[in-house]
């Protein structure tokens, strides 16, 4: 594996872009991660993994700094998987090119953009770089993050003609998603983690089979505030396709987040 720290190198080692597929991460290399580079493998003769905590899509600096970090472990992780390229930039490096300030559509400041201001216009931001260095064609990304999914393929894709490849959440045998912030989590979060997971899958279940009308999730919602001592920021069935929230016609999902001892969760169903 060859580890490309600075965009100089980047350009040399890269020739033939139409070949190699993108997984972009910020690190802390989990299952969930290797599930999107195994996608890429597979589709692809080379893959690029580029590691990358970006400071403007954080909205506390707190959080910023206390996000999980191991580059070692990580390096050694991806020389396992024979990935052929780590992309490590260097964060001046990537502020110091020039990208367009992305604003988000008002339809589109729903879920976590409605609570988290400017941690998606900083997402892309940051991608619309990456994507215009490694020039991919073929980007591979969780559908754990599926508000993040759709908006790149939404801003980003036609602008880079990249495909965005999705992938399923990769779960714990105790159905918690696997995420770089669960290492934050202590045992007793991570069980309240892994019922609520269990408990958010049974009303997807039961949304399927029953009539809707009858799925009170304002209930829901307060039972599980109640019940795990968790503040929840939002718990919505929206639209797969659209992210309008449903109307039971199409294919939807359940989203939620929500804080457990001062660490943000996101997962959907
Ligand atoms: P992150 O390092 O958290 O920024 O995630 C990098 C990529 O991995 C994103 O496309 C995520 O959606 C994806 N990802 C993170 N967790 C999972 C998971 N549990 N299953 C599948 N993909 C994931």
């Amino acid at each position: 594996m060859k580890i490309i720290t600075s965009i100089f190198d980047l350009n040399k080692e890269i020739k033939d872009y139409k070949n190699i597929g993108f997984v972009p991460t910020m690190g802390g290399i989990h299952a969930g991660h290797i599930s999107l580079i195994k996608a890429s493998q597979n589709k692809k003769s080379k893959t690029i993994v580029s590691i990358f905590v970006n400071p403007a899509q954080f909205n506390k600096i707190k959080d910023f700094k206390n996000y999980p970090r191991n580059i070692k472990k990580d390096i050694v992780s991806l020389k396992k998987l024979k990935v052929d390229y780590l992309f490590l930039p260097k964060t001046k490096d990537i502020y110091k090119l020039k990208s367009k300030n992305f604003v988000l559509k008002k339809k589109d400041k729903i879920l976590c953009a409605k609570f988290r201001k400017g941690h998606f216009e900083g997402v892309l931001k940051v991608m619309n770089i990456l994507m215009s260095l490694i020039k991919s064609k073929d980007l591979f990304m969780g559908e754990k993050d599926y508000q993040q999914l759709f908006l790149i393929r939404k801003y980003l894709s036609k602008k880079h003609n990249v495909q965005i490849n999705s992938c399923q959440t990769i779960r714990t045998r105790s159905k918690v998603a696997l995420s770089t912030r669960n290492k934050l989590l202590n045992k007793k979060s991570l069980k309240k983690a892994s019922d609520i997971a269990k408990f958010l899958h049974k009303i997807k279940l039961k949304s399927k089979s029953h009539s809707l009308i009858y799925l009170d999730l304002p209930n829901h919602k307060n039972e599980l505030e109640k019940k795990f001592n968790i503040k929840i920021e939002y718990l919505e069935f929206r639209d797969n396709k659209t992210l309008k929230l449903n109307n039971f016609k199409n294919e939807f999902r359940l989203f939620i987040a929500y804080n457990i001892e001062n660490i943000r969760l996101i997962d959907n169903f």
